[in-house]
């Protein structure tokens, strides 16, 4: 069962005060860098993808630059991403169809994100929640753990999950939810061993298996020292 609402605002006030302007921990400059890294941050890590756009974005990041590389030419910079080969397939296959049917720009609707090469719903999601404004929350594994863990949003699979967030979360959390949970599930409330006792939401989270500190054992009785008989 999901958490009441008034825990539900109380996780997201603590998240907030501990995190006022969550960033993600990708590195971009442009909307379309940003489709780009996390298009390529499929089964890798943010890492892993800073590695690789850091010299690649230099060299082109912009869809003609890409096209232009072609899909022999971007490889040599993916190879830090892991599954390169396809990864670099789809990101020709997504600039020639930004070029051909859309300017150049991205779109703003799901349907046509959905659409490019390479991109799945989740990067959609991030895509309108992040460079269109629109109330999206995508939902990886972090997120998927942490809603289900903590009770914000139980769910048996992404999708289920997804839609109790969006359909959930208060209005003025909704822009940020997604990088608070996400960023809580990746240093806080990781898979295996959660921090449980540093954590700011462990007095509201739902999570039967939770660690958290245990109450100060009370002090056992220390034995008298036997009173010294005062000499006559
Ligand atoms: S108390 Fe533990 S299980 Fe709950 S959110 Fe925090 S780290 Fe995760």
């Amino acid at each position: 069962m999901s958490v009441h609402p008034i825990t539900r605002r109380a996780i997201y006030r603590r998240l907030r005060a501990a995190n006022p302007e969550p960033r993600s921990e990708l590195q971009y400059t442009t909307p379309f860098e940003l489709l780009v890294a996390v298009m390529l941050s499929a089964h890798t890590t943010d890492k892993s993808v800073n590695t690789a756009t850091r010299r690649l974005f230099p060299v082109a990041n912009t869809p003609a630059a890409l096209l232009a590389l072609g899909i022999e030419g971007v490889k040599p910079y993916l190879k830090p991403v892991g599954l390169y080969n396809a990864k670099s397939r789809n990101l020709i296959g997504l600039c020639r169809r930004l070029l051909e049917q859309h300017n150049g720009r991205l779109p703003a609707r799901r349907a046509e994100l959905e659409a490019l090469p390479g991109v799945g719903r989740k990067t959609a999601s991030i895509i309108l929640n992040m460079v269109f404004g629109e109330a999206q929350i995508a939902v990886d594994t972090h997120i998927f753990r942490v809603a289900n863990r903590t009770g914000l949003a139980p769910g048996k699979t992404p999708l289920a999950v997804e839609r109790a967030l969006v359909a959930n979360t208060p209005e003025e959390f909704q822009r940020d939810a997604h990088h608070w949970l996400l960023l809580h599930g990746r240093h806080v409330c990781t898979a295996r061993a959660p921090h449980c006792p540093s954590c700011i939401l462990a007095d509201l989270c739902e999570y039967p298996h939770k660690s958290v500190a245990a109450p100060p054992a009370r002090r056992a009785h220390a034995p008298r020292t036997p009173r010294r008989r005062r000499a006559d």
